[in-house]
């Protein structure tokens, strides 16, 4: 019996046979990718000739391509349709990945190979993006260990195995949480909650093969059931148990997990010569120190913290006004927020809500990225992973760019959060067909038959994850090991972040903002007070956001704490965090930061993107145009098409001529800085 993972694919574009591949797949295929990758590193390690970039760099950039096929589509499948199957393998293949990656980057003959040809680089007549690809292997090697003692090499391995493990372990434990939870409503517990949180939370009742309505942990369902329900104690209740995940003392309990990855993480660092953890991970980033990340979030943070303390006053005020004498509390504030939003700009998400289709805003996003970067999409009528996913082939002046994949709805089996990921990166390298690339979020699904409606902010996500995709699509290098989003961490949520500014033009959301009913597109004055509203509430939203960043950075660049939740108690409480503001993510459920290593000490990466996303956007209102076609051109080949082929900052400078400040942003957010009182 062949096995689908193995063979060649014939499909349309190569794209995986998600009809033929079933879960029972993916263990023997991973066995003889692990054995062919093994096998092809060995062969360039004990070759008996000479290095070269072609027999070394080149070759090591071809070695996993099976790997690469298998895993593209395992984690794929493992985040947004996964099965038990295929989470009992994911913590069997955990740390055999972690094993293999450091048996490879402690390979001493392969890691002598790279650093000959290093200490050669100079005389190899290199191209410019060789030579990048060059210093970044090496550059990899030595930050993975390979120049250490036989002895800490060793405990280096088995320091990063065992958190590979514990990463796992922290994801499994919050998807477990998250879905264990639900909260069913009575039909009196169903007052003032808009139709389409009432639809939503029918349809989670449903996909649960419950009656009524529930609301579920995720993000679509509880933030705006903390928005409008006027029931004070099921608010409690449901923000309590979404502050909870991870943090229930059960099985399913991250403290220690948490605990032990901030431990390992300080020795790795001390084993690798920086001081610690969050020195060590920012050396290669633009920000480069802690001190520099900290420095932009505390720019950020007090005159966020000042807003935030004014709006809580305003906000205790109406809630006085209700009768209700309680200090204001976490799972206050959405809900006064949203009634003082009412009352100042006349807005409320659920008269929105009917202007933001699903379908029309993907068309929007489609038609931002053709108008910019000259792109268009076809829908595919191919095999997916799952009936809710679609693809696009991608052109660009009549040539297959790419396949685009949108997985949008919520369902059981996808982990809560949006992402773009993909099933295979862009390169030359192996004449390859251009990546695939998939969106994946957790929009509320409609009840069957009606269109799927976005609120405002996930809307923002669509066009966020969009601007990740198109970079991932539009990207034009040879190797992949610079190719799209593999760029610095802080450098990545630039083309993702700047997208988002292009949902705001107002000829877009004119022209796709149509009502789901009458077709009637979005009325001129219900946009202005959308337009001007986008800067409502920011003091909350960069409070819980930066104390989160604050936190991560504080929790790697010191001594690794006995207690994290008490040392995060008191990073909060030096901070002077408001009391009513939580963190948007709390230790226990910060997967950003313990899932992984992709964000840990590297939250800030978000706000520090801002500061060039906000300072990039204004390129274009300079313009005068928010389409201007050479500046569109230009910030395609300096940043979505350029990968990693240069130093972020290098990038940055190609697009604007200059480096940019934190003003832009704070403008941006409506909080200046000579408000902190
Ligand atoms: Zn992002």
């Amino acid at each position: 019996m062949t096995n689908p993972l193995l063979d060649d694919w014939d499909t349309p574009f190569a794209l995986p046979p998600f009809d033929k591949i079933t879960d029972a797949d993916f263990a023997p295929a991973f066995k003889v990718a692990f054995a062919r990758a093994r096998a092809a590193i060995n062969a360039i390690a004990n070759a008996p000739q000479p290095a070269t970039f072609v027999n070394t760099i080149e070759a090591l950039e071809r070695a996993e391509t099976l790997m690469d096929k298998v895993a593209g589509v395992f984690f794929n499948l493992v985040g947004a349709d996964s099965t038990p199957t295929l989470e009992a393998l994911q913590r069997k293949l955990s740390p055999e990945f972690a094993a293999f990656n450091s048996e490879t980057m402690m390979n001493q003959r392969l890691f002598q190979r790279v650093d000959q040809l290093f200490s050669r680089r100079a005389q190899l007549d290199l191209t410019t993006e060789q030579a990048r690809v060059l210093t970044l292997y090496h550059r990899m090697f030595l930050r993975a260990g390979a120049a250490l003692t036989p002895a800490d090499r060793k405990r280096l391995a088995k320091v990063t195995e065992r958190l590979a493990v514990l990463g796992t372990a922290f994801s499994q434990n919050l998807l477990a949480d998250e879905r264990n939870w639900v909260l069913a409503l009575a039909p009196d517990d169903l007052d003032g909650l808009p139709d389409f949180l009432l639809d939503a939370a029918r349809a989670a009742a449903d996909a649960r093969d419950l009656n009524g309505h529930v609301i579920t942990l995720s993000r679509s369902l509880i933030v705006p059931f903390l928005q409008f329900s006027p029931r004070r104690d099921l608010r409690e209740k449901a923000f309590r148990a979404w502050v909870s995940r991870g943090a229930t003392g059960g099985d399913t309990d991250n403290g220690e997990i948490v605990r032990e990855i901030l431990v390992l993480r300080e020795e790795r660092a001390h084993l690798l010569g920086y001081e610690d953890f969050a020195t060590f991970k920012l050396a290669p980033k633009m920000a480069k120190t802690p001190a520099a990340a900290k420095d932009l979030l505390m720019a950020v943070w007090k005159p966020a913290r000042a807003q935030a303390e004014r709006d809580a006053e305003v906000l205790e005020k109406m809630m006085r006004q209700d009768g209700i004498n309680a200090p204001l509390s976490a799972w206050d504030w959405r809900y006064y927020a949203e009634k003082r939003r009412l009352s100042e700009h006349a807005l409320n998400e659920a008269e929105l809500k009917p202007y933001f289709q699903l379908d029309q805003m993907i068309a929007a996003a489609f038609d931002c990225a053709n108008r910019l970067f000259g792109v268009s999409f076809r829908p595919l009528d191919v095999p997916l992973y799952h009936k809710d996913a679609r693809a696009w082939e991608v052109t660009k002046n009549g040539h297959h760019q790419a396949v685009f994949i949108g997985d949008y709805l919520a369902r059981p089996s996808k982990r809560s959060g949006a992402w773009c990921s993909r099933f295979r990166p862009q390169s030359r390298l192996n004449g390859a067909t251009g990546a695939i690339t998939v969106n994946v979020c957790n929009f509320a699904r409609a009840p069957e038959g009606q269109p799927n409606l976005l609120t405002f902010d996930d809307a923002r996500t669509l066009f966020h994850e969009f601007g990740h995709a198109l970079h991932s699509m539009l990207s034009d290098v040879t190797y992949p090991m610079i190719s799209g989003t593999a760029v610095a961490r802080d450098f990545v949520e630039l083309p993702s972040q700047l997208f988002e500014h292009w949902l705001t033009v107002p000829e877009v959301l004119q022209k796709y903002a149509l009502h789901a009913d009458t077709g009637q597109p979005i009325p001129g004055a219900l946009l202005k007070r959308l337009l001007a509203a986008q800067n409502f509430d920011q003091g909350f939203a960069t409070v819980e956001y930066t104390a989160s960043a604050l936190v991560d950075l504080a929790f790697h660049s010191a001594p690794a704490p006995k207690d994290p939740m008490a040392r995060q108690r008191q990073i909060l409480s030096d901070l002077g965090l408001p009391a009513a503001i939580p963190m948007r993510h709390a230790t226990p459920h910060f997967a950003h930061v313990f899932s992984g290593d992709g964000y840990s000490s590297g939250y800030y990466s978000y706000m520090w993107s801002e500061v060039m996303d906000a300072d990039a956007f204004a390129a274009f209102e300079e313009a005068g145009d928010p389409f201007a076609p050479t500046l569109a051109a230009r910030l395609e080949r300096t940043i979505f098409a350029a990968g990693g082929r240069q130093e972020a900052d290098q990038a940055y400078l190609a697009f604007r001529g200059r480096l940019p400040g934190v003003e832009a942003l704070l403008k941006g957010r409506g909080l200046s800085a000579g408000e902190d009182g």
